[in-house]
């Protein structure tokens, strides 16, 4: 099917290459093969075409995450934005270099959680709910467990590793919080960072309601429940933010039949109204399920929506939001910097590597490996 363009006036398609992009295609094809084996391309599925045509592994943060854990390539960049290549230095050995193509590449959800912030709340919330830090909890305690979304910095995810958390996907978010709660014990609770979305619809699909769960602003005057069950902080997503009941509502009038899929960093409202959400790879094989003709609403970021449409010339897949443009981070990976970081590799450089310091490592890996050691 080919799909309106969004009002943003970016052409999502692989039509779109005109000589000078075939050329930059044809060069990074060159580079690629010159240095064989040595190089890996990670390409996270908000990648533009014209970037995930080079990836040798395309998928999901955690996906790319098992992924560059396991790689014997020297080389790794990663198409995708900062918390994503750090997590590929901490899973990497001391040997592999772990390069970003453009190093503005970040996201704003992650800049939300400030260390700064998140060791001041640390202690306020211990102190007002009267759990302990599992780090120097005694047994029988009852515990408050960090756990951070992948979209995240390094330091975060080391202050979770020290503190007795984890790190979580949203693939994976709802067994790794009942890992938490496991050790929590029965009056424990979760401290959620940085996706408060994530976090309520993840929370909510175990069964917590409302009524135990609070929201976590820093420098506002915090209100926790009693007997609280998840502490989420107040961060959010850009990009999945802008999707709307009344975009569902829209489409169901047009598309009385049709599905709308979601991901969960939508807000809560989004997600019950959608017919179903989840992870960038649930969304993936939701849509690949679905009978010839069927008119799908995705509610995730343009370029994935656009090449699933791609992809699926029997269904009618949209975007649920007509005016949606890219994350701005991601698009920040052009075929420009892909070719010059290749250049400069060939020519024995290792530009944009990003090196996550050892200080904060150690505690960074904890978190991560106790994710990737719990089977979903
Ligand atoms: S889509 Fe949202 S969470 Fe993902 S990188 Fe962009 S801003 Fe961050």
């Amino acid at each position: 099917m080919t799909m309106s363009l969004p009002m943003c006036a970016i052409d999502f398609s692989n039509d779109a290459m005109g000589p000078e992009e075939t050329a930059i295609a044809e060069r990074i094809a060159e580079l690629k093969e010159q240095m064989g084996e040595d190089l890996l391309i990670l390409g996270h599925h908000y990648q533009r075409d014209q970037i995930v045509m080079h990836a040798d592994l395309l998928g999901d943060s955690f996906l790319l995450a098992e992924l560059a854990a396991k790689s014997k390539a020297k080389n790794i960049i990663f198409c995708g934005v900062h918390f994503m290549a750090e997590s590929a230095d901490i899973l990497t050995s001391d040997e592999q270099n772990v390069i970003l193509p453009n190093m503005r590449a970040g996201c704003s959800m992650a800049d939300m959680a400030a260390l700064p912030d998140v060791e001041v709340a640390w202690k306020d919330i211990l102190e007002r709910s009267g759990l302990s830090d599992p780090a120097t909890a005694k047994e029988g305690d009852s515990c408050l467990i960090p756990v951070t979304y992948m979209n995240s910095a390094a330091e975060l995810k080391d202050f979770c590793g020290r503190h007795g958390g984890i790190v979580c996907t949203s693939s994976n978010a709802e067994g790794i919080l009942q890992w938490a709660y496991d050790r929590a014990g029965p009056k424990g609770a979760v401290l959620f960072f940085p996706d408060q979305h994530l976090g309520r619809n993840t929370g909510l699909s175990m069964g917590i309601s409302l009524d135990k769960m609070a929201v976590w602003t820093p420098g506002q005057d915090n209100q926790l429940p009693e007997d609280v069950k998840i502490v989420l902080w107040h961060g959010f997503c850009s990009v999945h933010k802008r999707f709307t009941v009344g975009q569902i509502d829209a489409f169901r009038e047009q598309h009385p039949e049709g599905l709308v899929v979601v991901h969960p960093e939508c807000p809560m409202e989004v997600v019950q109204a959608a017919d179903a959400n989840g992870s960038t790879e649930y969304i993936r094989r939701f849509v690949a399920d679905q009978k010839p003709g069927t008119h799908i609403a995705v509610g995730t970021e343009i370029n994935m929506v656009a090449r699933l449409d791609s992809q699926h010339e029997d269904l009618h897949i949209q975007c649920l939001e007509p005016t949606v443009c890219p994350c701005s981070t991601m698009y920040m990976i052009h075929p420009v910097y892909l070719m010059d970081i290749l250049e400069r590799l060939v020519d024995g450089e290792v530009p944009n590597q990003v090196i996550v310091e050892m200080s904060v490592q150690k505690g960074a890996k904890i978190a991560l490996e106790r994710m990737l050691s719990i089977k979903q």
